[in-house]
């Protein structure tokens, strides 16, 4: 059974699901089809739960892709964005107005320094993270005069064309995409260690194998490194605590910038910290950031330092809604109730719950190979076999179609998909997780005695 929730959604009048999908071709998205075998239509959000047109209701065990970090449609984020959509919509980049300004000046109280002291304050307010990404790229570039990049294998930066390219899995690729300057070097993640070693005797080789990506595919100088400090899309894969550390000091022996891509981690999602970058004492020179920033209002970022920052004022660079006053207002109120509603303490106390009796379950259920995350950044691994870590893509569809039914919403990620993520929105009770729990408990249960 559901946890109590105390919301009546309202009457839903408007078109059927059957009538929505037979509009599908009228609109360009495929994750409809992909995501769920039956897909699921939404019609009303109200802070962990959404409903369906049926009136059905499930604990959103994914928050929108990791988006909805206080809640679906939370009191005081939508009226802030009620009272900015009355007052002024917007202007472009090219006016000042007040809610960037305020906005700009929250997140600076949020940020770090970088390794020299000086304070990362100045941010370019994009409407995405894949735009934020390509704006953290440019910036590198112009400021040290180099031209290569290099991410992390099983890393997801974005769909633009430069992201793309940066993106490290071969499903999210397009074959007529090229990106040049880019290299991949490899993450850290231990349950499928490419060298098959075991932490630490490995001596943390995933890491410096950066040392010989940037000698033998660059020139010796880079323009940057990037990098999910908690791989999102990857499945909540969580570097060995020394790997960012090493890497981060391979990258600026070689002249290159560092940037935290914090569009998943970001805002408090791990816990312990505000940014998730925070938790391998690294000090990043930029951070992107998108999802989680807006609780659901297009916007996206990087901030850096001034002398960085200052690469996008040498020549006329602007975009048209970066700064959008109703974006800024969503993610001025969504930092707000981060800090007047213990949202962070929540995601550390709820994430842990949650992982523990996670972990209780791979006790119990085969199909559990690995449980990896931080906070409410959790990472399910299902494999076939816990020998040859085969990839269970098929049991992970199943099981997403059965919480699906059983009013659980949960995420996959993942090379082969076989990864169930669960970032629900942080405002989830430990009353949701045992639900969770129980759920998941039961559909494994049934998949593995079929
Ligand atoms: N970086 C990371 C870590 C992401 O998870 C995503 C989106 N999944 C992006 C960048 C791209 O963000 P957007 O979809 O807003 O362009």
């Amino acid at each position: 059974q559901l946890p109590i929730c105390d919301h009546t959604p309202r009457p839903y009048e408007g078109p059927t699901r059957d009538e929505v999908l037979a509009m599908r071709h009228q609109f360009v998205n495929p994750g409809v089809l992909t995501y769920y075998r039956d897909p699921l239509m939404i019609v009303e959000g109200n802070m962990q739960y959404l409903w369906d047109e049926t009136g059905k209701r499930y604990l959103d065990g994914f928050a929108g892709i990791v988006t909805v970090s206080v809640g679906h449609c939370h009191p005081h984020v939508a009226s802030a964005i009620r009272a900015q959509a009355g007052t002024l919509q917007h202007t472009t980049t090219i006016y000042l107005h007040p809610t960037i300004a305020q906005f700009a000046a929250k997140l600076a109280s949020k940020m770090p320094t970088n390794e020299i002291g000086e304070k990362l304050d100045k941010t370019y307010f994009t409407n995405s993270g894949s735009e934020a990404n390509e704006v953290a790229i440019l910036m590198s570039r112009e400021f040290t005069g180099n031209h290569d990049v290099i991410g992390l294998r099983n890393g997801y930066h974005g769909g633009t064309s430069l992201t793309m390219g940066l993106t490290s899995h071969g499903t999210w690729k397009f074959p007529a995409n090229q990106s040049a300057g880019i290299t991949h070097t490899h993450a850290g993640y231990c349950y499928r260690c490419p060298y098959g070693l075991e932490y630490p005797s490995c001596n943390l080789k995933c890491a410096h194998d950066i040392k010989s990506v940037i000698e033998y595919q660059t020139n010796g100088n880079i323009a940057c490194f990037i990098g999910e400090p908690i791989q999102g899309v990857g499945g909540a894969v969580v570097p060995p605590p020394e790997y960012f550390k090493i890497v981060y000091d391979i990258v600026r022996q070689h002249g290159g910038l560092c940037i935290a891509d914090e569009v998943q981690g970001g805002f408090g999602r791990t816990g312990k910290h505000y940014w998730s970058h925070q938790n391998w004492g690294v000090k990043p020179d930029l951070i992107t950031m998108a999802k989680g920033i807006g609780n659901g209002a297009p916007l996206g970022g990087v901030t850096t330092t001034t002398p960085i920052s200052q690469t996008m004022t040498k020549r006329i660079h602007f975009n048209t809604y970066g700064g959008n006053p109703i974006s800024m207002a969503s993610g001025l109120a969504t930092m707000e109730v981060i800090d007047a509603e213990g949202i962070q303490e929540n995601a550390l106390n709820v994430g842990e719950h949650l992982k523990n009796g996670l972990l209780e379950l791979q006790e119990k259920h085969p199909l559990i190979g690995d449980v990896r995350g931080m906070g409410l950044m959790i990472g399910v691994e299902l494999v076939t076999d816990r020998e040859s870590k085969n990839p269970a893509k098929q049991e992970a569809a199943d099981l997403m179609e059965m919480t699906k039914q059983r009013g659980l919403i949960l995420g996959k990620g993942g090379l082969h998909a076989n990864t169930m993520r669960i970032k629900p929105p942080m405002c989830i009770t430990k009353d949701d997780a045992d639900f969770m729990l129980v759920t998941i408990d039961e559909c494994l249960e049934l998949i593995e005695s079929r």
